[in-house]
C-alpha cells in the first residue's frame, strides 16, 4: 500500500465543508476590505525565494522543497506567498495601477520541510493579504484590522494582537550593530544554529526556537530602542490608528518574525485556545518596504499578513462544537416501491428551489431510513407513502421539535422555506414578534 507523504494529510468528505466555510469567509471579509484575489503558481525559480525570503532564514536554510526539472532549472515549491506576489506584481506591472494601494489576497498550499507536530505540516495552507504602494501608517492599521476582522467573522475571540517595530534600514543597521556588540561575548552560550546565525544575520538569533528563553536572548537589546525619530513616528501613528478603531494590542519588544524582509511594523495574533498547544500564532505579518527593490522591481512599499489555515481550523473546533448546525434541509422517507419515482420528483423540485435534499437509494425499512436521517441531520424529514401520493400531500416532520404536519404538495416549497426561516431566526412559528407571526 502506498501511503500519503509524511507531513501531508487528506481533506476527507466530512471535513471539506469546514474548509469551504472558511474559504467563504475569506472571500467575504476580503470583499469588505476591497482586497482582490491573486493566484500565482505553486512553484517558482528557486532564486526568487533565496533572494526574497532571505538566505539566512530557517525556511531557506532547512525547509524548502527544491527540485531540478528536466531542463536543469532550479525550482522551489513555494514556502510562503509574499515573494511570489511581489514577483507577479513586478512582472505584470501591477504597481502602476492608478488605484493605490493595490490590495491583494491569496489562498493556497505552501510547502516547508519542517518537523511534523500538531498544527505544523509539510504541505499547509495560508490565506494572506498584501497592501502594496503606500507608506501611510494607516495602511499598516488597515491590514491589521483586516486580520482581526477576519478572526471576528470566524467568532474566534480569545486573541492577543502583539505588535513591534524594527524600523527602516537605518534603524535596523543601528540595532544590528548594537546586537552584534552585545552578543559577541555571550554567543558561545547559545545553540549551534545561533552561532551560525550570529555570523550570517544576527537578527535571526532572536527567533531561535531552542534558546528563546535563554537570558542571553531575553536580556538582549530591543529594536524599539534603536528607532530613528521618523521610524518611531511611523510606529506611533500605527498605534494611534489602532486606538482609533478600538483594536487592543500589546507591544512585544522581542517580536521580530522569521523572515528577513520586514521593516517597520511587525505583528502577530495569538490565541489562548488550548486546542492549539504550542502553535498559538494564528497570523503573522508586517511591512516590507524594500522587497520589491531586492527582486529588481521599483521602490514600492508594502505591508501584509499570512494566516495558517490548519491552525484556524483547530481553533474553530471548540467553537463549532457549541453549534452543531444541521447538515441538510430535507431528507425524503419514501415508503413503498410505487411512490419512489414520485418522491424523487418532489426532491428534484425542492433542489431546484435551492434546498439541500437527500434520499434513501437502498429502499431500507422504516427504521433504517430514520437511522440514515439521524446521521444526515436534516432540518426536516419528508414522509411520503401511497396514501399521501393518492391525496397529493406529504408529511413534514421537523426533526428538532418532532412536530409533524400534513401539507399539500403545491404548498410544500413555501411551507418548508418558512420553517427554515423561522428556525434560523429562533421563532417557533408563534412568537408574534417576527414578520411572519
Ligand atoms: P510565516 O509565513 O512563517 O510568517 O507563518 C504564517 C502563519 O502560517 C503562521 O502563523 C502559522 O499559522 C502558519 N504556518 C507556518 N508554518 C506552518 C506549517 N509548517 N504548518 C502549518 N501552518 C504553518
Amino acid at each position: 500500500m502506498i501511503n500519503k507523504v509524511k507531513g501531508t494529510y487528506d481533506i476527507l468528505p466530512e471535513e471539506s465543508s469546514r474548509w469551504q466555510n472558511l474559504e467563504t469567509t475569506i472571500a467575504n471579509v476580503s470583499r469588505l476590505f476591497n482586497f482582490k484575489e491573486i493566484r500565482t503558481p505553486i512553484f517558482e525559480y528557486s532564486e526568487l525565494f533565496h533572494r526574497g525570503v532571505g538566505e539566512s532564514t530557517d525556511i531557506i536554510k532547512k525547509e524548502t522543497y527544491d527540485l531540478t526539472d528536466r531542463a536543469d532549472r532550479m525550482l522551489t515549491l513555494r514556502p510562503e506567498g509574499t515573494a511570489s506576489i511581489v514577483r507577479s506584481v513586478i512582472e505584470n506591472k501591477l504597481y502602476a495601477d492608478p488605484n493605490q494601494p493595490l490590495k491583494l489576497y491569496y489562498y493556497g498550499p505552501m510547502f516547508r520541510y519542517e518537523r511534523q507536530q500538531k498544527g505544523r505540516y509539510r504541505q499547509f495552507y495560508q490565506f494572506g493579504a498584501e497592501a502594496i504602494g503606500a507608506h501611510s501608517p494607516l495602511v499598516d492599521a488597515e491590514v491589521i484590522n483586516f486580520a482581526a476582522t477576519f478572526l471576528e467573522a470566524l467568532r474566534i475571540k480569545d486573541i492577543t494582537l502583539k505588535i513591534n517595530s524594527l524600523g527602516d534600514n537605518e534603524s535596523k543597521e543601528n540595532y544590528r550593530n548594537a546586537l552584534i556588540n552585545y552578543l559577541k561575548p555571550n554567543v558561545h552560550e547559545l545553540c549551534g544554529d545561533c552561532q551560525r546565525r550570529y555570523q550570517e544575520n544576527p537578527l535571526r538569533v532572536l527567533d531561535c526556537k531552542v534558546d528563546k528563553n535563554h537570558p542571553v536572548l531575553t536580556e538582549a537589546p530591543k529594536p524599539l530602542d534603536f528607532l530613528t525619530d521618523a521610524d518611531r513616528f511611523h510606529f506611533d501613528q500605527v498605534l494611534s490608528a489602532l486606538d482609533a478603531i478600538g483594536l487592543e494590542y500589546e507591544i512585544d519588544k522581542s517580536l521580530v518574525r522569521g523572515l528577513d524582509y520586514y521593516t517597520h511594523t511587525v505583528f502577530e495574533i495569538d490565541t489562548d485556545l488550548a486546542s492549539l498547544g504550542a502553535q498559538s500564532t494564528l497570523v503573522g505579518g508586517g511591512r516590507y518596504n524594500h522587497l520589491f527593490e531586492s527582486l529588481d522591481g521599483p521602490n514600492v512599499p508594502a505591508v501584509g499578513f499570512a494566516f495558517g489555515i490548519e491552525r484556524l481550523l483547530l481553533a474553530l473546533e471548540s467553537i463549532e462544537k457549541e453549534v452543531a448546525a444541521p447538515c441538510i434541509h430535507c431528507f425524503m422517507i419514501a415508503l413503498g416501491d410505487d411512490v419512489q419515482e414520485s418522491a424523487l420528483k418532489i426532491v428534484n423540485e425542492l433542489r431546484h428551489g435551492g434546498l439541500i435534499c437527500d434520499y434513501d437509494f437502498f429502499n431500507k425499512n422504516l427504521k433504517g431510513k430514520f437511522k440514515q436521517s439521524e446521521r444526515l441531520n436534516p432540518i426536516i424529514n419528508l414522509i411520503y407513502g401511497t396514501e399521501e401520493m393518492k391525496h397529493n400531500c406529504i408529511n413534514v416532520k421537523e426533526t428538532k421539535s418532532g412536530v409533524q404536519e400534513t401539507v399539500s404538495l403545491d404548498q410544500l416549497y413555501p411551507y418548508i422555506l418558512k420553517l427554515i426561516q423561522n428556525q434560523s431566526s429562533g421563532c417557533n412559528g408563534n412568537c408574534s414578534n417576527c414578520d411572519d407571526c
